[in-house]
């Protein structure tokens, strides 16, 4: 873990790690030893404040967008901090590996916005084809245009429980949700016969899982509006998309790629 401070005086953002202040030590080979090395050049970060007033700033959760994966380590990130009473945007970045993460203060409002939202169709019908009993097989192409009417217009939600990470920060996937599954299943109707009709609900709850095909995928894109109104993009180009969800062990980001 690691302290973030900004600088008032300078108006530069830093961050701080606890091997700061530790003493690092360096093999030698030749005597087979390690040696203390000196902390002169460890506390680079905070070089040239001396006597500056410094405050803490606290990453915002859930403020985090980047154009590359979460384990990707020479990225560019940007997000939201608070010292409690003021939030500033910052931007994270690195362009080599052994180079620590580097801090910049960015003016501007940092925008989210919803780029596209997916219904995996082509994934979908493979399923179908892979899992189903032959009778039912043939009818893909019914359930399909039905699933798709219904579920095409359905709200994006910001209800957690149904959203999915993914690898990259910027798609996530979203659960049907139940009112949208009654839907799809009134309406299969007259087309399926009632043992059909459970086939398909099985393979309905199967699949709206985090590594099922139903849930759907939501590209997102960001923006930093700049305080004259001008729109700032990203440098990046948008990352590859994942095909199908890879899930996240217990739907969280893992830790040391927060912020
Ligand atoms: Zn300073």
């Amino acid at each position: 873990m690691f302290s973030l401070y900004r600088c008032k005086d300078c108006n530069k953002v830093f961050a701080v790690t606890p091997f700061d202040d530790k003493p690092e030590t360096e093999y030698l080979p030749e005597e087979g030893t390690h040696e203390e090395k000196s902390l002169k050049n460890q506390n680079d970060s905070l070089s040239g404040h001396t006597g500056h007033h410094l405050e803490k700033l606290m990453p915002i959760q859930n403020t985090m967008v980047s154009e590359q994966d979460y384990r990707e380590p020479v990225k560019e990130i940007y997000f939201e901090a608070t010292n409690g009473r003021k939030k500033f945007l910052l931007k994270k970045w690195r362009k080599d590996i052994k180079e620590p993460m580097s801090y910049e203060l960015i003016q501007g409002t940092l925008k989210v916005i919803v780029d596209a939202c997916e219904f995996r169709e082509k994934e979908i019908k493979k399923e179908w084809l892979r899992v189903m009993s032959k009778p039912l097989q043939e009818k893909g192409m019914i359930f399909l245009t039905l699933l798709k009417e219904t579920v095409t217009g359905a709200k994006i939600s910001k209800d957690p429980r149904l959203i999915f990470d993914s690898p990259n920060p910027l798609v996530t996937y979203q659960k049907l949700p139940q009112g949208c599954i009654r839907m799809i299943l009134k309406r299969l109707g007259a087309a399926f016969t009632p043992m059909e009709r459970k086939e398909i609900q099985r393979f309905i709850d199967e699949q709206n899982q985090a590594d099922g095909v139903l849930p759907l995928l939501i590209r997102r894109k960001f923006f930093i509006e700049k305080p004259d109104g001008q729109h700032l993009q990203a440098e990046k180009p948008a990352a590859s998309m994942p095909a199908r969800i890879r899930h996240l062990q217990d739907r969280t980001r893992p830790t040391e790629y927060q912020i």
